[in-house]
């Protein structure tokens, strides 16, 4: 019987999700997902100075947000918790238990001074092997014990057998990948302050909890020899492992903050989509057929596989980011717009009447498309209007963030904050009060549908009334209205933003030009 497929994502919270470890949570995910596998996420918290709760909360959150559930970890539970590496060390010292009693560990009496000296002097004679010189591995029983007893300092350091020959596995991505085993160090598995180490505790973990399958960053891949030597001295089967290239930066550079944003969270305040995200980190490294771009989460955890997975570094670039992202907002529909949008809005404080866009249960109301009246009142908690923004942004916004900028006009009442830019070339030119008082005119009638269709009908014929270029005429409207030049669709615009607040924008207007 083949191996249920367990997998894991096992970040360390200090510091946000970045880049390259949602990456490997994505395949981690997939991979679960194709095979009906679990994923399992664990938080390899040891590191008490570095590691902090909120890093965790963050690190959860930007998971979730990317769409990616699993099936055991912080939230959550499962049987094979818990799953906070902070909250196993019982399972680590009953571990280590085991290894003294199989003599696969030794104490190490030899402190820092000593260590570095020895190594100095390793790399003075240019000895290929410059780790430790294995003096404490055969130290008789008694003194061993005499030591301990009188509570001197030691590590204990994992006995390398030397009688191994290489240490060798077959990378689902690399292939076959042999470490000669002279070249690997005695080294340490529990710190002399008691702590246990990476390569010591990420084994304990996995095989309690049954992993079958680590996949991760090929920076681990020098630590998959160690973690193999301690599956043996605990006699559990090792895992499948696969390590992913790393991700570059456009100067080929592995990605790090210097290249800008690498948090996942800082890409979701910038007004990125989860599904565009996920879809773009998705390629960096594997692809569907070589061709298709655009795919959903349903085809990713459908066809990932290992075969598809390049050993190359993927190199991370914004412009394709942002251009997916587009293609995504222009691809979502209106309802979906809204529900990604909306949070953008309200982060920045955009409401037509404090806080009543929502309902109680924290949804935009949903309704008719809104009167001229519901609009004028401000109180806009018709989800169809929301809805009728996204024409006009959809072919325009490449972020959702960009929304907020293209419609912030809508939102501020009856103050327009004017481009100076815009109002010199548009608004304070001969004849410009004139198009303003005959538009008011126009737009007086009360009979007439406050929609954009009866609007443009309705001003149509202005530029020709007035001898003036439409550009001229619209240019002006629209500034007066929005404050800018770069508006959406201008009756469309107008229709949004109601009767009495385009009314009282153009009157505004004009007296500035009076
Ligand atoms: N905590 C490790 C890291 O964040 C995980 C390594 C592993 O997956 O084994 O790099």
């Amino acid at each position: 019987m083949t191996r249920p497929v367990r997998v894991r994502f096992a970040p360390s919270p200090t510091g946000n999700l970045h880049i390259g470890g949602a990456r490997t949570a994505i395949y981690n995910w997939a991979f679960a997902r194709r095979h009906g596998g679990s994923f399992v996420l664990r938080i390899e918290d040891t590191d008490p100075e570095r590691s902090t709760t909120e890093n965790t909360a963050q690190i959860v959150r930007s998971l979730r947000w990317l769409g990616l559930d699993w099936d055991e970890g912080p939230e959550i539970g499962g049987n094979y918790g818990p799953y906070l590496q902070s909250q196993r060390f019982a399972t680590y010292n009953e571990a280590l238990e085991r290894l003294k009693r199989n003599g696969s560990v030794y104490p190490c009496f030899c402190t820092p001074d000593e260590l570095n000296a020895k190594r100095e002097a390793a790399q003075a004679a240019n000895l290929s092997n410059t780790g430790y010189d294995r003096s404490c591995r055969d130290l008789p029983a008694d003194e061993v014990a005499k030591r301990i007893s009188d509570g001197e300092s030691h590590t204990w350091r994992l006995k390398v057998p030397l009688d191994h020959g290489p240490v060798t596995f077959d990378d689902l991505v690399f292939g076959t990948t042999s470490f000669p085993i002279e070249q690997m160090d005695d080294f340490i598995i529990l710190r002399s302050d008691g702590s246990p180490t990476y390569n010591f505790v990420v084994c304990i973990d996995d095989v309690s909890m049954d992993i079958s399958h680590v996949i991760r960053g090929d920076d681990h891949l020098s630590n998959t020899p160690k973690q193999i030597l301690v599956y043996e001295a605990l006699g559990a089967p090792a895992p499948h492992f696969a390590h992913l290239s790393m991700i570059l930066g456009p100067d080929g550079k592995r990605l790090s903050k210097r290249h800008g944003a690498t948090s996942v969270e800082a890409y979701q305040q910038q007004g990125f989509l989860p599904e565009a995200l996920l879809n773009y980190l998705a390629l960096l490294g594997w692809s569907l057929d070589g061709e298709t771009t655009v795919f959903s989460s349903d085809t990713l955890k459908e066809n990932f596989g290992f075969d598809r997975i390049s050993r190359n570094p993927a190199v991370f670039d914004e412009t394709k980011l942002t251009w997916m992202n587009s293609a995504y907002i222009k691809a979502m529909g209106a309802s979906f717009f809204v529900d990604a949008w909306l949070p953008y809005l309200q982060e920045v404080g955009f409401t037509r009447n404090g806080d009543t866009l929502l309902d109680a249960s924290g949804a935009l109301l949903s309704g008719t498309p809104a009167t001229v009246e519901e609009v004028d009142a401000d109180v806009i908690t018709n989800r169809c209007w929301y809805e009728a923004i996204y024409p006009l942004v959809a072919e325009r916004a490449k972020k959702l963030d960009e929304v907020n900028a293209m419609t912030a006009f809508l939102f501020s009442g009856d103050k327009v904050f004017y481009d100076e830019k815009s109002v010199e070339k548009c608004l304070r030119k001969p004849g410009i009060d004139k198009v303003l008082t005959r538009c008011l005119d126009e737009l007086a009638n009360e009979d007439m549908l406050w929609q954009h269709a009866e609007l443009e009908e309705a001003l149509r014929s202005l530029p020709e009334q007035l001898d003036l270029k439409p550009k001229v005429v619209f240019q002006a409207v629209r500034v007066a209205v929005c404050g800018n030049m770069v508006s959406p669709p201008l009756f469309e615009s107008l229709e949004l933003l109601g009767r009495k607040r385009t009314i009282a924008r153009i009157k505004a207007a004009r007296n500035l030009l009076l």
